[in-house]
């Protein structure tokens, strides 16, 4: 098996990300098919157990930097190690995952390692010459096939639809010294909220646009709650600057595929459409019969949000 894939894990607060266990039972499913080798390199600082626990998803060999520059994602640093392990390990294929840090990563990386690259991947599968990438393409209007060539091919995965098996390989701990530089970039201020379910995992989305006309979300985050979701919004939201960035959902924001996506207040512009294609079910709460969203759902509901949405909470709470 002289071939191998690279899987690229995230962690934080010493938990692998629910990702990266999707990456690596992808693959995994594909190292069989290929029959040869996966690797997951692993950045920064970790602890046994959750390594431990990594062993048990299918990679032979997990490739662990540890280096306290490396404990928080910074394009720079990241891209310079990761290529490193790239060009030592000279893999078919990177998986990572299609966050906002793994798309801008699989660029900076394809162009240090000059690589062929896609962003947003649904599935991929080996062909003769190099990998065929299933996607959405131009602004989710087209479902798109696609072949890379070259060596590696860099994916970076839409992990959402992806499943977790655990596998009987165990990896092994490769512990790399990679001599990384000191940053370019400062983080100024970062806000997380570990207890969330991440927006790009939840298996239902609750989205509010320029029709909650307000930064008071409270409506939406208890029927997110109630399903156990997470609570996304239109670019018109962020830019009223009534919910983080990291909330957007759309061409210029993050593209997510739960099971449930519920659009309130939002009018359907391609350009939100373009984050939601690949959602199993739509429905969408609109005061306006015309509004384009309703030719994207599979269930609309016209009235306003605000009566609406505690009805359907206090329903579903009752359930
Ligand atoms: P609106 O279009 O103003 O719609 C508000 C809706 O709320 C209306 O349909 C109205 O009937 C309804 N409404 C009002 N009050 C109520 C109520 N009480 N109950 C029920 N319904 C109510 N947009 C994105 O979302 N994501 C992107 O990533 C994105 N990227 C873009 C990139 C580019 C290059 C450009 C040019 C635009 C982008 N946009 C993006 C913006 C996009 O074009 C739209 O302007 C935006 O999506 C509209 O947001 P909205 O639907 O919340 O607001």
């Amino acid at each position: 098996m002289s071939e191998n894939l690279l899987v690229i894990a995230e962690h934080d607060n010493n938990k692998f990300s629910t990702a990266t266990y999707q990456l690596l039972s992808t693959g995994h499913m594909l190292s069989e098919q290929i029959k040869c080798s996966l690797s997951v390199a692993v950045l920064g600082s970790i602890t046994p157990k959750a390594l431990n626990e990594l062993a048990e998803y299918g990679a032979d060999k997990i490739i662990l930097v540890e280096d306290e520059k490396l404990n928080q994602y910074v394009s720079d640093v990241y891209t310079h190690t990761l290529s490193a392990i790239i060009t030592q390990e000279n893999p078919l294929l990177v998986l990572l995952n299609s966050s906002f840090a793994g798309k801008e990563l699989s660029a900076t990386l394809a162009a240090r390692v000059r690589a062929a690259v896609a962003t947003e991947c649904m599935a991929v599968r080996k062909t003769d010459k190099g990998f065929e990438i299933s996607k959405f393409m131009y602004g989710s209007k087209i479902s798109a096939k696609i072949e890379l060539y070259g060596k590696p091919v860099i994916a970076a995965m839409q992990t959402s639809s992806l499943s977790i098996v655990k596998s009987k390989r165990a990896g092994r701990i490769v512990k790399l010294n990679i001599s990384v530089p000191e940053t370019k970039f400062r983080i100024v201020r970062q806000e997380n909220n570990t207890e969330k379910i991440p927006l790009s995992q939840a298996r239902a989305v609750v989205s509010g646009g320029r029709g909650v006309g307000g930064s008071d979300f409270s409506v939406l985050e208890q029927l997110a709650e109630t399903l156990n979701g997470a609570v996304g919004a239109s670019r018109s939201a962020i830019d009223a600057g009534w919910r983080p960035v990291s909330d957007q959902i759309g061409q210029t924001g993050i593209t997510v595929s739960p099971d449930l996506y519920i659009a309130c207040g939002i009018s359907g512009s391609s350009q939100h459409i373009a984050g939601i294609a690949g959602s199993k079910t739509v429905v969408a709460i609109n005061k306006d019969s015309h509004a384009p969203i309703f030719s994207k759902a599979d269930y609309g509901i016209k009235g306003d949000l605000f009566e609406i949405i505690p009805c359907l909470t206090e329903v579903l709470k009752a359930r």
